[in-house]
């Protein structure tokens, strides 16, 4: 076989129990509501900014698909996707689920050489945060040094736990030098940045610093951020794991893994500025908080967000000197459909000053009457700036505009358009031209990728246009090959009284298309598609079959998830074939026609690659003066033209070649 499992940690039979285990409908559900419509299953996509639910499940099928945004897959794609899971990860996710005891293989020294380097840069950070745990609770200097910090700052121990607060030691190798000890690779210690190699010297980038790790969705550290201690630091305060091939800052929130649960239960999420922050919530008794890390939102961490809930507040210090440039960069929430909220705290205060300055109940009683709506907010911020000064003001109109315009409903629109124009003293009509203007901009339209049905210039109807066959690319044609395997590869295609024993013989799809296709030594040239038809190859040579959904299944996800793009076309008919067909018979009726028409269309698509190179070889041949060779090849290319000829007259003239 060709082909290289790349994930060899989980056996193969455990990949197989996890699969047959997993049920698509049930897999979903956990994180998409959904209804049943039909035979299939209905809801709104988790991988889109969606109304109308175009997410669809297919029990039978075994797999999923939105017709939105294309995302297509089987249960352990979903996983992958919606957790932002690994492949090995996503099968142990489920395995837990059904509880399935995952064997993994013994790996080979030369299997471990191979390893993930992922999965080891996950290890390594995990073996990291317990080491930083254990300096922190366990040794002289941590106690000293970083636990005798928070408790000062009021942090009780299971708040510290809960989030694996660490320590990392002052002397500048301390950790670098255990890890090696440990047997952990140089190589992997610079790649997650807990080390830094500065000729042959390596050292903690950490040294003398409280750790707190990031986490992903479902628990594995990711990274760290480090705060120091020392007060004559002549190094930043707090300092970040750099990005690694497992730590994209921004892809993740501070605090989400502690926070998923009760922002899910809340229908809510708060969203404050640092580490401590989230972890003062949490000793409040919120604990659906999380932290944008002192970056400004992404689009990602907004999506992350929103799988858990639609509603954000994002609390303020009362005094943060870069409120408007912060306010500015919530755009991005309200683009995501989401509904944003404002907290100003007090004057001084941040949310770890003042959580811990006034009762659980004071501090929740604030957030209850301070919330205020988001653009109600910027308006009245920026009214404060602009009063008196009409340049400002108009700006400031502009401003709000742009805000209200990016909001995907067009019943939030108008809600915001009427309280602003009160608010600003404008009127509606005013706000109504304008933001209708700048969503008519192309570039407007351009950056908001998923614009309401009603906003889309309607399409000019286009007829078929008779694609000629040579248009018709090879990689089409492997590709619908592939597809009529897969769909209907043990659907009988003939049958005929054996001339041996004279009895009937039925002739399979897939045993048409292998002994085709076998007969006339031809290859694929896609490399999956190739993989594909070996194992079906492979079938007909050993008297075995693959079931029609055999594919969905597959232990690559990368072949399982193309299975499920191929299955999933919801096309009645062939796509090469409707090209000439006037009138519409289910696919399933045709295949006498379909299936031979597309291995012709495969034979001569090969042999015009073929002419092409000998004509080359041709030229070759004559420009060294080579007159034999030529001619031997000129007879060569005269012998596939003649057999090319003999296809196209075979598909005569449902075809034109
Ligand atoms: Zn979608």
């Amino acid at each position: 076989m060709p082909f290289t499992y790349l994930y060899a940690m989980i056996d193969r039979p455990t990949i197989e129990r996890i699969l047959d285990a997993a049920q698509i409908v049930d897999v979903v559900q956990e994180f998409v509501p959904l209804k049943k419509r039909g035979v299939n299953y209905l809801g709104l996509c988790p991988f889109h900014n969606e109304k109308t639910p175009s997410f669809t499940v297919s029990p039978t099928k075994e797999i999923f698909k939105c017709f939105g945004c294309g995302k297509v897959g089987n249960s352990v794609n979903f996983i992958m996707e919606h957790e932002h899971l690994t492949y090995p990860e996503a099968l142990k996710y489920l395995a837990r689920k059904y509880h399935i005891e995952v064997v993994e293989k013994e790996l080979t020294p030369e299997e471990t050489e191979k390893q993930n380097e992922r999965e080891s840069l996950l290890v390594l950070s995990a073996y990291a945060a317990r080491q930083f745990t254990e300096n922190l609770f366990q040794s002289d200097e941590g106690m000293n040094v970083g636990l005798s910090y928070f408790k000062e700052r009021g942090f009780r121990q299971a708040t510290l736990k809960k989030f694996e607060i660490g320590y990392s030691f002052e002397r500048r190798d301390a950790f670098t030098k255990k890890a090696l000890e440990d047997g952990y690779k140089q190589d992997y210690l610079v790649k997650t940045g807990l080390s830094i190699q500065h000729e042959d010297r390596v050292f903690d980038r950490f040294s003398g610093r409280v750790m707190f790790p990031i986490h992903s969705l479902s628990g594995q550290v990711l990274g760290f951020g480090g705060r120091v201690l020392r007060t004559d630091a002549k190094t930043a305060k707090y300092l970040n794991s750099p990005e690694s091939e497992i730590y994209h800052k921004s892809r993740i929130v501070y605090g989400i893994f502690q926070a998923r649960k009760t922002i899910t239960q809340e229908d809510k999420c708060f969203l404050v500025e640092g580490y401590t922050d989230v972890m003062s919530l949490h000793e409040a008794g919120i604990e659906n908080v999380v932290a944008s890390s002192g970056t400004s939102l992404t689009q990602e961490q907004v999506r992350l967000i929103k799988r858990f809930t639609p509603n954000i507040t994002i609390l303020y210090d009362g005094d943060a000197a870069g409120i408007k440039a912060s306010v500015r960069g919530i755009d991005i929430v309200l683009e995501e459909g989401m509904n944003v909220k404002i907290v100003l705290l007090p004057d001084g205060e941040d949310p770890d000053s003042y959580s811990k300055k006034v009762s659980i109940d004071e501090f929740n009683k604030y957030i209850k009457g301070h919330e205020t709506d988001f653009i109600k907010f910027k308006t009245a911020l920026l009214m404060d700036e602009a009063a008196g000064d009409p340049v400002k003001k108009a700006n400031l109109i502009r401003d709000i505009v742009r805000s209200i315009a990016v909001i995907p409903e067009t019943i939030s629109r108008t809600v915001y358009i009427k309280e602003c124009a009160t608010q600003m003293g404008i009127q509606e009509a005013i706000l109504y031209s304008e933001v209708n203007k700048m969503r008519q901009q192309k570039s407007f339209q351009d950056r908001n990728r998923f614009p309401e049905p009603q906003d889309l210039p309607i399409p000019p109807i286009q007829l078929q246009k008779q694609v000629l066959p040579s248009a018709v690319n090879s990689a089409a044609t492997e590709r619908e090959i592939i597809r009529l395997l897969m769909k209907y590869g043990s659907t009988e295609f003939e049958r005929h009284i054996s001339k041996e024993d004279g009895l009937e013989v039925v002739i399979t799809v897939s045993d048409y298309i292998v002994s085709e296709i076998i007969s006339d030594d031809l290859h694929f040239d896609d490399e999956a598609y190739a993989h594909i038809f070996e194992e079906y190859r492979f079938a007909m040579d050993s008297g075995t079959f693959i079931e029609d959904k055999g594919f969905v299944k597959h232990p690559d996800p990368a072949i399982s998830r193309m299975a499920a793009d191929l299955l999933s076309e919801p096309h009645s008919l062939s796509k090469i074939y409707s090209q000439k067909q006037t009138y519409v018979e289910t696919e399933e009726m045709k295949l006498k026609e379909i299936v031979p028409d597309v291995i012709l269309m495969f034979k001569s698509g090969k042999i015009k690659v073929r002419i092409k190179e000998i004509q080359n070889q041709i030229k070759t041949a004559q420009e060294a003066k080579d007159i034999d060779k030529a001619m031997e090849l000129m007879k060569k290319s005269q012998a596939l033209s003649a057999a090319l000829k003999m296809l196209s007259k075979k598909l005569g003239d449902r075809i034109i070649l």
